[in-house]
């Protein structure tokens, strides 16, 4: 079971990562539902969640949240003792906090730019993040943290995103028409064959020839070639009578 967990998590976590561009560290904004479970069935958040993501989490909150469990009091003591360890993130309720659903509303807005994962078990709150496209969300099954297959909002989302990246906007459409006239007239068609043809130099043999030319060209590799010429001759040990007598053979063909 906690395989098959780990496994849907990475996909998911793959999703979010591939169509909307979440890195690490994860940020996870906690709210007093998930803290309270989480302290119910003795979860360690900080310790926990990392694990399951696979990657660096960053635990965030915000002061309405912080707000909301502390009025609660007694019940949820706990829960805000550890929602206090959290980075609180501003809210833009600084004067005067809202609902902790209100507040992460605003946090998300319409597209969840800030790549906010949320971890809730309010009811309420997880269909606003259903709604939310690219906004995922964590919440608890007993002792187990489960990060929910991405919304039908999100996959719609990502599917249209990415028929937006393969088809042509109007604009690329006319440019490339115009493209495709330049190129379908004869003139293209001729242009194209000149570069295919095998008219060019093989790249290769043009270094061949260049060497050569230099050999030939250069006073230096001239000397050298002649030196080694010499050498070649001092290796080889004839006296010079037996050597005229070559020449004369070799004169006469026999
Ligand atoms: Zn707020």
């Amino acid at each position: 079971m906690k395989v098959k967990r780990y496994k849907h998590a990475r996909k998911y976590l793959g999703f979010y990562k591939h169509n909307f561009n979440f890195r690490e560290p994860h940020q996870v904004l906690v709210d007093g539902t998930f803290t309270r479970m989480a302290l119910q069935n003795k979860i360690n958040i900080k310790e926990q969640l990392p694990k399951y993501l696979g990657g660096e989490v960053q635990l965030t909150t915000t002061n309405c949240i912080l707000k909301e469990a502390e009025a609660l009091g007694k019940a949820v003591y706990g829960a805000y003792v550890i929602l206090k360890r959290f980075q609180v993130r501003r809210c833009g309720h600084k004067d005067k906090a809202v609902s902790a659903f209100k507040c992460v509303m605003s946090m998300i807005a319409d597209s969840n730019k800030n790549h906010y994962f949320i971890a809730t078990q309010d009811p309420d709150l997880s269909s606003l993040v259903h709604r939310t496209p690219g906004t995922p969300l964590l919440y608890l099954h007993f002792s187990a943290i489960v990060l929910e297959k991405p919304s039908v909002t999100s996959t719609a989302a990502a599917s249209s995103m990415t028929s937006k990246k393969i088809n042509p906007s109007e604009f690329e459409k006319s440019a490339l028409k115009k493209l495709q006239g330049a190129d379908g007239t004869d003139e293209g068609k001729k242009k194209r064959k000149k570069r295919r043809g095998p008219k060019q130099p093989n790249p290769l043999s043009v270094k061949k020839k260049k060497k050569k030319s230099t050999e030939q060209g250069s006073v230096v590799t001239g000397e050298t070639e002649g030196k080694k010429k010499r050498r070649r001759r001092k290796k080889v040990k004839i006296a010079s009578h037996v050597q005229e007598q070559l020449q004369v053979q070799q004169a006469f063909g026999s």
